[in-house]
């Protein structure tokens, strides 16, 4: 059985040191996995999750130094969102309080106590709490208690000039329906525990966004493997018309890549094979880990990393 939802959110952020230090230490995730960009192996290419790693719970980022700051607008993603169990949203209250992390007041989203915050970088963020949150298996190594962590995704939002074209891809390719309205936003769901939701804010004309630090590159949906994912781009290129990318080997997942029809870059990642496929679980995240194409130039790849 499929499980449709998030695979991961892939964003652009500064400083790397600063990076690792907010999302292990301040958020509590684990780092699962530390590589270069494929395509460009001069820049990490960092992985956040829960303890291996499961797809919707996965955040990566190209940390590049002295980036300049993005600025979010139509065709982008407006908020990314995690799950924590909603009796922690105090305990998380305090910590930002007490961390100095930038934050809103708590207000209810669709029902649900949500809290917004932002990353050194600006990256606009939010915990929301869930009932069903506390009964999943977070990572229990870093500083946040087990009873308050995040627990993966619950989704983003994308901010959008209208609604129509994206939705039609969620709900005819990705399996998503929809599952409230609130002002101008419309929230779908998979149904998955974990990066469940995509949340679309239409607001007519408006800036384009500019890609920089604390943007969000890419947003990457699950298909169980290479047969679901061939099946979806099928979908889209047939019933939709759009343009689908070569599947390109990520060595944790094999990905496709398009542009939907709100300009937003989605990518389609298989939950095969995972993290676990170069280094063993327990040790996720400690050695720099380069694929077989890259592995003869590791000396100067790591010569050249911060
Ligand atoms: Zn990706």
């Amino acid at each position: 059985m499929s499980q449709n939802g998030i695979h991961h959110v892939t964003a652009f952020s500064g400083d790397a040191t600063r990076n690792v230090d907010f999302y292990t230490r301040v958020l509590g995730l684990r780092l699962v996995k530390k590589t270069v960009n494929f395509d460009d192996p001069g820049t990490y290419h960092l992985y956040y999750g829960d303890a291996t790693g499961r797809p919707g719970t996965i955040l990566t980022f190209f940390p590049i130094a002295h980036a300049a700051p993005g600025r979010v607008g139509i065709g982008e993603t407006q908020e990314t969102a995690f799950r924590v169990p909603r009796a922690s949203i105090g305990w998380w209250t305090h910590r930002f309080i007490e961390k100095g992390v930038t934050h809103e007041a708590l207000v209810p989203v669709l029902g649900e106590p949500t809290l917004r915050f932002r990353d050194p970088d600006g990256m606009m963020l939010a915990l929301v709490g869930t009932e069903t949150a506390e009964t999943d298996g977070p990572w229990t190594g870093a500083e946040v208690p087990a009873e308050h962590a995040i627990r993966g995704f619950h989704g983003v939002t994308l901010l959008l000039k209208e609604a129509e074209g994206t939705a039609a891809i969620l709900t005819g390719v990705f399996g998503f329906h929809e599952a409230g309205r609130e002002g101008a936003a419309i929230r779908y769901a998979s149904g998955a525990p974990e990066g469940g939701f995509v949340t679309l804010r239409a607001v007519g004309e408006f800036l384009r966004g500019r890609q920089g630090a604390g943007s969000v590159h890419h947003i990457a949906f699950r298909a169980a493997d290479d047969a679901e994912q061939a099946r979806m781009v099928e979908t889209l290129t047939r019933t939709y018309g759009l343009g689908v990318t070569e599947q390109r080997d990520r060595q944790y997942f094999r990905s496709v890549y398009f542009r939907e029809p709100g300009g937003v870059l989605f990518e389609i990642a298989t939950d095969v094979p995972g993290f676990a496929v170069d280094e063993p679980e327990a040790s996720l995240g400690l050695a720099l880990k380069l694929p077989a194409f890259l592995e003869p130039h590791r000396a100067q790849i790591e010569g050249h990393l911060p």
